[in-house]
C-alpha cells in the first residue's frame, strides 16, 4: 500500500511552528501578520520542492498543483496555516502538510491522478477582528461591497488586507468556483474535541460540520451611584445580561448536541462603585440540526426582551451572523470511512462541533473530513496537541481516500 514519508511530515510540522509571532504565547501566526506571510513564503517552496506548480488565486489561498491525466476538475486537499493568538501546531497545519505529503508520496511512487490535484492552504481560516474562512468564502460564496470596505482598527481595510496577502479583492464579489468546478474536497484536521481520544481510536470520518447563529446584543439600562441607588430604582444592564446567560445555558442543555455560549461581554462603565449603564455582549449556538438553532435562538430572544422588560432595560438585537450546517454526501463519507477503516480497528463517525473551511467549501463540491485524536481534547491552546503516529495515519488514509475517488469511474453525486 503507499503510504507517506512520516518523517518529512514530522519536519514539515516542526518548522511551520518555528513561524510565530514575536512576544506572543503558544503558536500564535495569526492571519496578515509578517509570520503568517513568511510561514505561507516557506510553505510556497515545499510545494516546489514536491513537484507541484504553485499560484495564488484572488481569494489569496495558496495553491500547489499537480496536472491529472485528463482535464478533469481538480482533487482539492488541504487546510489553514494561521493560527489563533496562543494557539498550538496543530490545528490546520496538518491538513496543509498532510497534502503536501500525500502530494510527494504520489510524486515519488510516479503516479499520476487521473483529476488535477490541488493542495490548498486557505487565505485566514481563524477569526481576527477582519473575520474569518476568509479563503474558503472567497471561493465558494464571495463577499458584498461593504464587507471588502470595512475598516476595522489595527488591522486596516478588509480589501487591502486581502490584496496583501495575494489577493485581487476587485474580483471577490462573486465565487471564484462554482458547483461543478471541484471534484471532492477533503480536509485532515485534529479533532479538537474528546471524542476520539475518549473511544481510544487515532482517527475517525467526519459526518458534517454544525451550523452556527452569532449576534450581538446591548442592554441598555441607567448608570447610577452603586451606594446610593436603591435596589428599587436600579437599571441594572448586567444583572438583565446575568438572566440571559442561564437562559442561553438552559436553552443548549435542554437539547441533544447543541452548544450555546455567551463568550464576550463588554461592561460599561465597569467599574467597582457604578450600576452597570450598558452591556455589550455576543451569543452563539451551534447545532448539525438547523431547527434546533432556530429553537435555542427563539427561546433565547424571549429570554432578553423578558429581562429586559423586568428592569426598564432596551434591548437592541443585533443582525445574525449564520453558517448553516454542512452534511457530507453519503458516498464520501464511505469512502473516508473505508479509508480509515486501514489504519484504525474500529472507525467512529462524528460531527464536526467547529467550523472549518469545509463549511465553506461544502457549499459548492462534495466535501469531507478526517479527524485525528486531539489530547484530552484541548485546542486552540499552547497545550494542544496530536501524536505523530495518529497524524501520519489521519494523511495515510486522506491519502488512500484521494486515490479512491480518483479511481472512481462515475464522478456523480
Ligand atoms: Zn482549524
Amino acid at each position: 500500500m503507499l503510504t507517506i514519508d512520516p518523517q518529512q511530515l514530522r519536519d514539515d510540522i516542526a518548522t511551520l511552528a518555528q513561524f510565530v509571532e514575536p512576544q506572543t504565547p503558544g503558536t500564535t501566526r495569526r492571519a496578515f501578520t509578517d509570520s503568517y506571510r513568511a510561514g505561507r513564503v516557506w510553505l510556497c517552496e515545499r510545494m516546489r520542492d514536491a513537484g507541484l506548480t504553485v499560484a495564488g488565486d484572488a481569494g489569496g489561498n495558496l495553491i500547489g498543483r499537480r496536472d491529472g491525466s485528463t482535464p478533469a476538475s481538480p482533487l482539492l486537499i488541504g487546510s489553514h496555516t494561521d493560527t489563533v493568538m496562543g494557539g498550538g501546531r496543530f490545528d490546520g497545519a496538518i491538513g496543509v502538510l498532510g497534502a503536501l505529503a500525500v502530494a510527494r508520496a504520489l510524486r515519488d511512487a510516479g503516479i499520476v491522478l487521473r483529476h488535477p490535484l490541488e493542495v490548498i492552504d486557505f487565505l485566514a481560516e481563524e477569526s481576527t477582528p477582519l473575520g474569518s474562512l476568509f479563503g474558503s468564502t472567497a471561493m465558494a460564496q464571495g463577499f458584498t461591497p461593504a464587507f471588502l470596505a470595512r475598516d476595522v482598527s489595527g488591522w486596516g481595510v478588509v480589501a487591502d488586507a486581502i490584496a496583501n496577502m495575494g489577493g485581487e479583492p476587485a474580483k471577490l464579489l462573486q465565487p471564484l468556483r462554482r458547483s461543478g468546478d471541484i471534484t471532492a474536497y477533503l480536509e485532515l484536521h485534529i479533532e479538537q474535541g474528546p471524542v476520539l481520544e475518549a473511544a481510544d481510536v487515532p482517527i475517525g470520518a467526519v459526518s458534517g460540520i454544525v451550523g452556527i447563529r452569532r449576534a450581538d446584543i446591548v442592554c441598555t439600562g441607567r448608570p447610577d451611584h452603586a451606594g446610593t441607588a436603591s435596589m428599587a430604582v436600579r437599571h441594572d444592564a448586567l444583572a438583565t445580561v446575568a438572566e440571559i446567560i442561564q437562559a442561553t445555558e438552559q436553552a443548549a442543555l435542554s437539547r441533544l448536541g447543541a452548544v450555546a455560549t455567551v463568550g464576550s461581554l463588554h461592561v460599561a462603565p465597569n467599574q467597582t462603585n457604578v450600576v452597570p449603564g450598558q452591556v455589550r455582549f455576543s451569543v452563539e449556538m451551534r447545532s448539525l440540526d438547523w431547527s434546533e438553532v432556530l429553537a435555542m435562538w427563539d427561546e433565547i430572544v424571549a429570554a432578553i426582551n423578558l429581562a429586559g422588560a423586568k428592569r426598564g432595560v432596551t434591548v437592541q438585537i443585533g443582525a445574525c451572523e449564520d453558517s448553516a450546517p454542512v452534511q457530507f454526501p453519503t458516498w464520501i463519507r464511505q469512502i473516508i470511512t473505508q479509508a480509515c477503516g486501514q489504519f484504525t480497528d474500529h472507525v467512529l463517525e462524528l460531527p464536526s462541533g467547529a467550523g472549518h473551511d469545509g463549511s465553506m467549501i461544502g457549499l459548492i463540491a462534495p466535501a469531507g473530513m478526517i479527524f485525528v485524536r486531539t489530547k484530552d481534547g484541548r485546542s486552540h491552546c499552547p497545550e494542544e496537541y496530536a501524536g505523530n503516529d495518529d497524524i501520519v495515519a489521519g494523511v495515510n488514509a486522506l491519502l488512500q481516500a484521494v486515490l479512491a475517488i480518483d479511481t472512481m469511474s462515475d464522478m456523480s453525486t
